[in-house]
C-alpha cells in the first residue's frame, strides 16, 4: 500500500483526491487459513498485526459479524493509562501504553495518541490510601505515576470544585503520560496494516459454530460457509460466553451494558482526563470541544448495545458536583456497548480446553488502553504457546485461586 505522508496529501490535493486507495481490501474467504481470529475489534486486529509483524504468520483471516471497530472499540471513551496495582496488569497495560507512544509511526496511520495526562481523584480516605498504595506499587513496577495534593489538582484542572457537597477532593493519582487516542483510527490503522501484509479481513460474516476433531480445532462455521484453520483466536468481548459455548467450554464471565455520552462542543476548558470514581463519572474534552463523559455499568446482564436513562442521570449528577460549570451544557449523543467482566476484574488471555483454540476477553470496562499490549502478548501466545505478558492471565487462575484482583483499579468504568 502507498504510504501516507505530507507529500501524499500534497500530491492528492493537486489531483483532486482521486488517487487514494481503499484502506483495506474486502476479499472473499479462502477455504482455509493458518490462523482465524474471530472479532475485528482492536484486540483481534492487533493480534493479527503482531502475528504477521513479529512472528511472520500472515495466512490469517479476521472474521467480523458486523463492521470492523463497530463493537466496543468504536464505542469507548478512549482513556489510556497503566496505573494498575498488580504486577501482571501493570506489565501488560504499560506495554500497551508505551506502544501507543509510537503507534502512529509504526502503523503509518495517525491514531491521534494524546498523552495529556490522566488524573484519578481521591475523594474518601479509603480511596486516598488505595491510590497512595498504587503509586508506591507503580514506582516499583517502573510505571511513572505520583500521588498529588488537592492544590496541585486545582492547578492542573482549574475548573474543578475541590470542596464538593458530598465528597471533597483529597488528592489524586496522576499519570502524566496517560491520555487518549482516536478509537476508530486504532482499529482502522491495524486493519490497514494487516491488509497490507496480505491478511483477510472479512466483514459481515458471523461465526455460528466451531468445528473440531479429536479435541482439536479444525475451523469455524460462518454465515458465509465453513472455513478451516489450524489455530483459532476468539476475541469478541461481550460475546465471549457465546463463542466459548460454540467451542464447548464455559467462561467465568458476565456481559453487561456500559454507556457514555458527549455534550455539545465548547471552547477548550480541560486539557486532561479526570476520573472521579467515588461519585462515579469521568470526563475529558475531545478535539472537537465536546465533553466526553462515561459512567458506570448497568446492574444487570444483557446483550443490548444501549444504555439506561438512570445511568445518564446518575453520571451527570456526579460530574456536576465535581465540575459545576458543566451544569448548563446540553448533552448531544449517548450510546452503549456490551462489556465482558470477570470476577477479579482482570482479562483472560489463555489456551482453552479445545486444543488450538485460544481466547482473549474479559477486558471489561477498560480494554481500549490495552489493545497494543494485548495484541502483542496474545499473538506471542498463539504463535509460541506461551507469552510472559499473558502467563498470569490464563483460565487456570480461576481454578487455582490465583486471582489478579484489580477491583480498585479496574472495577470502575473507563
Ligand atoms: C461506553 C464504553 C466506554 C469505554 N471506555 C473505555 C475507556 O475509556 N478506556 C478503555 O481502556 N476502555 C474503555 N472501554 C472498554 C473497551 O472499549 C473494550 O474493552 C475494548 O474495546 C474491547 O475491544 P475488543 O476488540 O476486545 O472488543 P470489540 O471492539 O467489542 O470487538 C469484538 C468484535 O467481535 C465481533 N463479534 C462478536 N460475535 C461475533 C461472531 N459470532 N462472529 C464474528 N464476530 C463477532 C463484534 O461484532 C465486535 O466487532 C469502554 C467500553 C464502553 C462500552
Amino acid at each position: 500500500m502507498k504510504r501516507y505522508s505530507a507529500f501524499a496529501i500534497a500530491r492528492e490535493a493537486a489531483r483532486y483526491h482521486t488517487g487514494w486507495e481503499r484502506a483495506w481490501a474486502s476479499p472473499e474467504p479462502r477455504a482455509r487459513y493458518d490462523v482465524i481470529i474471530v472479532g475485528a475489534g482492536g484486540h483481534g486486529l492487533a493480534t493479527a498485526y503482531y502475528l504477521g509483524k513479529t512472528f511472520g504468520i500472515t495466512n490469517v483471516a479476521v472474521i467480523e459479524k458486523g463492521w470492523l471497530g463497530g463493537g466496543n472499540t468504536g464505542r469507548n471513551t478512549t482513556i489510556i493509562r497503566s496505573n494498575y496495582l498488580q504486577d501482571p496488569s501493570a506489565a501488560i497495560y504499560e506495554k500497551a501504553r508505551s506502544l501507543y507512544e509510537t503507534l502512529s509511526q509504526d502503523l503509518n496511520y495517525n491514531v491521534m495518541f494524546s498523552p495529556r495526562g490522566v488524573l484519578m481523584l481521591a475523594q474518601t480516605h479509603h480511596e486516598m490510601r488505595g491510590y497512595q498504595r498504587t503509586a508506591h506499587a507503580n514506582a516499583l513496577q517502573g510505571v511513572a505515576t505520583e500521588f498529588i495534593s488537592p492544590e496541585r489538582v486545582k492547578e492542573i484542572v482549574p475548573i474543578i470544585r475541590l470542596d464538593g457537597p458530598r465528597y471533597p477532593v483529597l488528592g489524586g493519582l496522576w499519570q502524566a503520560r496517560g491520555g487518549t487516542a482516536r478509537h476508530d483510527a486504532v482499529a482502522w490503522g491495524y486493519a490497514r496494516a494487516c491488509s497490507d501484509m496480505g491478511m483477510h479481513i472479512i466483514q459481515g460474516c458471523a461465526v455460528t459454530g466451531v468445528r473440531s476433531e479429536g479435541g482439536r480445532v479444525t475451523g469455524v462455521e460462518t454465515s458465509r460457509g465453513a472455513i478451516g484453520c489450524d489455530k483459532l483466536g476468539i476475541v469478541v468481548a461481550g460475546h465471549s460466553g457465546e463463542l466459548a459455548g460454540m467451542a464447548g467450554f464455559r467462561l467465568p464471565i458476565e456481559s453487561v451494558g456500559l454507556q457514555a455520552l458527549v455534550s455539545e462542543p465548547v471552547k477548550p476548558c480541560m486539557d486532561i482526563v479526570v476520573m472521579a470514581n467515588t461519585v462515579h463519572g469521568y470526563m475529558s474534552q475531545s478535539d472537537k470541544g465536546e465533553m466526553v463523559i462515561g459512567g458506570g455499568t448497568d446492574g444487570f446482564n444483557s446483550y443490548t448495545q444501549r444504555g439506561s436513562f438512570q445511568h445518564i442521570e446518575e453520571t451527570v449528577r456526579a460530574l456536576i458536583e465535581t465540575f459545576p460549570m458543566i451544569s448548563r451544557l446540553k448533552m448531544l449523543r449517548q450510546w452503549g456497548g456490551i462489556v465482558d467482566i470477570t470476577g477479579d476484574r482482570s482479562p483472560i488471555l489463555s489456551k482453552t480446553p479445545l486444543e488450538g483454540c485460544f481466547i482473549n476477553c474479559g477486558w471489561g470496562t477498560g480494554g481500549f488502553k490495552a489493545i497494543p499490549g494485548s495484541g502483542w502478548g496474545f499473538a506471542e501466545l498463539m504463535a509460541k504457546g506461551r507469552s510472559p505478558l499473558t502467563d498470569a492471565f490464563s483460565l487456570d487462575r480461576f481454578r487455582e485461586g490465583r486471582f489478579i484482583d484489580e477491583s480498585v483499579a479496574a472495577g470502575v468504568a473507563h
